[in-house]
């Protein structure tokens, strides 16, 4: 129901985080009428995509008082979805001819990424709703029953703070705090290890045996950026889905995930194949984290759900007060975090209301039920994608697969706040994105021209006069 204009309200929100979630949530809070504060631990936007060559100096990251360092991209780093798809519905991630210091390739690498972000913040004015260099370390509703947030924070140069907001949302990433696989033996591993958060570059690697841990896309990349200078790499992975030879690396080679290591440095599999290895590269993934959020127990990470939400956005209790952007993973991010925001907004605004906190507690309860009479564990509360082409869930059957489907998800959200559904181009584009894992997909497709053209038409309504093109 949406109710008369007179209704609709402008609100104080907060925003922590200007990665492309921080970004996109601020312009359309802004577009909504609110008044919106951006804080940014960093320098500059863009978030992950700020590359640097630092790691962390506990290379597994398990130090809970080390240094933290945001971003985990490598420098090898390309895109693993085609630009056109990739970018925000309004924004096209097209190509920069006037500038030659573009990358022009339709799967960019992250410097390209992060001069989209970039570019996105200019044209919408964004810089000028941050704080940079001001972390968050603190967010708690002001007192029992109140509307009412307090954001404590911290400069750079020691100085703290805090405000009080009416809302505030949260766009803090979820790629930067290790998640590890446990491997019976590994206190006494005698090797090196790193989990793929600190890894930058192949040349420590040279010359030697590497098993790498996990195959979606981080442990993809990473071994054959490895493979490049090393002796010999050795994937465990759970689905043999994955288990294709490399066509370009013969010292590339499948296995099952790994059943013990010893001390001598053998690492076995579930195959009982046994290696002595010089490292092994962990490409587990990563862990919902949230250290400055305070709700008294309304909101919590357990085995990587973060709950209860509703929708995977709003906490029913505690909403429209906090929600979160961009928790879902694998699903087409930019425009996800667009969507989820526009939503943000125009509930913050009035223009459209949630259920009550009962009905919203109702739709999660069911959803966790669902999700565990599918036998789809805790962990992967957060998985939104194609089932049909995802080989985890392929297995579902359609009418079972609509839980975890992006488009279902996309098309909701869109229906919820008067937006458009998903382009059938950009659909189709990550469906067939998703499946492609051998050594070329980046440089070699013959499959979606049509699509590319569907795209680029959609484009013209947004960029008519700019000299950006294919
Ligand atoms: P981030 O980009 O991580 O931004 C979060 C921001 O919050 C950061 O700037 C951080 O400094 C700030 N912040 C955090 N805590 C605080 C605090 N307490 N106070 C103040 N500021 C804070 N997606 C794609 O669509 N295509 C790809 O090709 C792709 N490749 C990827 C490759 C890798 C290796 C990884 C890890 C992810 C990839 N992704 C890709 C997914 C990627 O995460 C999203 O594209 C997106 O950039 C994430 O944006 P975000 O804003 O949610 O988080």
């Amino acid at each position: 129901m949406t109710p008369p204009p007179n209704s609709i309200s402008s609100r104080n929100v907060a925003v922590i985080g200007a990665g492309a979630a921080g970004l996109v949530a601020a312009r359309e809070l802004r577009r909504e009428g609110h008044t919106v504060t951006i804080f940014e631990r960093q320098k500059q936007v863009g978030g992950l995509w700020v590359y640097t060559p630092n790691v962390e100096p506990d290379l597994l990251s398990i130090d809970p008082d080390r240094t933290v360092v945001h971003s985990s991209v490598y420098q090898s780093l390309r895109t693993n979805l085609p630009r056109e798809c990739m970018g925000y519905s309004d924004f096209p991630f097209v190509t920069r001819p006037d500038d030659e210091s573009r990358d022009p390739r339709r799967y960019p690498d992250h410097r390209e990424v992060m001069r989209y972000l970039q570019d996105f913040a200019k044209e919408f004015k964004i810089e000028e709703m941050i704080r940079f260099e001001t972390e968050v370390f603190r967010v708690e509703p002001t007192a029992e029953n109140s509307c009412k947030w307090r954001v404590q924070f911290r400069s750079s140069s020691g100085v703290s703070g805090e405000d009080i907001f009416d809302a505030v949302v949260i766009c803090n990433g979820h790629f930067t705090e290790p998640r590890l696989a446990h491997i019976p033996g590994i206190e006494s591993w005698p090797g090196r290890q790193i989990h793929s958060h600190n890894y930058r570059v192949s040349d420590p690697f040279k010359d030697q045996v590497v098993i790498v841990i996990g195959y979606q896309s981080s442990g993809s990349d990473i071994s054959r950026d490895i493979a490049t200078l090393a002796k010999e790499v050795h994937i465990a992975a759970k689905s043999d889905a994955y288990a294709k030879e490399s066509s370009i690396y013969s010292n590339l080679h499948f296995h099952p995930t790994i059943e013990r290591v010893y001390e001598d440095g053998s690492v076995v599999f579930q195959d009982g194949k046994l290696i002595f290895a010089d490292a092994i590269v962990h490409c587990t993934g990563y862990k919902y984290c949230f250290p400055f959020l305070e709700t008294k127990g309304y909101v919590n990470v357990e085995d990587n759900r973060v709950g209860p939400l509703y929708k995977h956005v709003f906490p029913p209790a505690l909403a429209p007060g906090l929600s979160f952007i961009g928790l879902p993973s694998m699903a087409l991010q930019f425009f996800m975090f667009e969507i989820q925001s526009k939503w943000v907004a125009s509930v913050l605004s009035g223009r459209v209301k949630l259920p009550s906190e009962e009905k919203m507690m109702e739709d999660v309860i069911a959803f966790y039920a669902k999700l565990k009479s599918l036998g789809i564990p805790k962990r992967f509360t957060h998985f939104l994608t194609d089932p049909q082409w995802t080989p985890m869930f392929e297995k579902l059957k359609p009418h079972e697969a609509v839980l975890i489907s992006q488009s279902e998800y996309f098309n909701w959200i869109a229906e919820q706040c008067g937006y458009s559904s998903i382009e059938r181009w950009r659909e189709e584009q990550y469906n067939i994105a998703i499946k492609k894992d051998d050594d070329n997909f980046r440089d070699e497709w013959d499959d979606d021209d049509q699509l590319i053209q569907e795209a680029y038409r959609d484009f013209a309504k947004f960029i008519p006069n700019k000299v950006w093109s294919t």
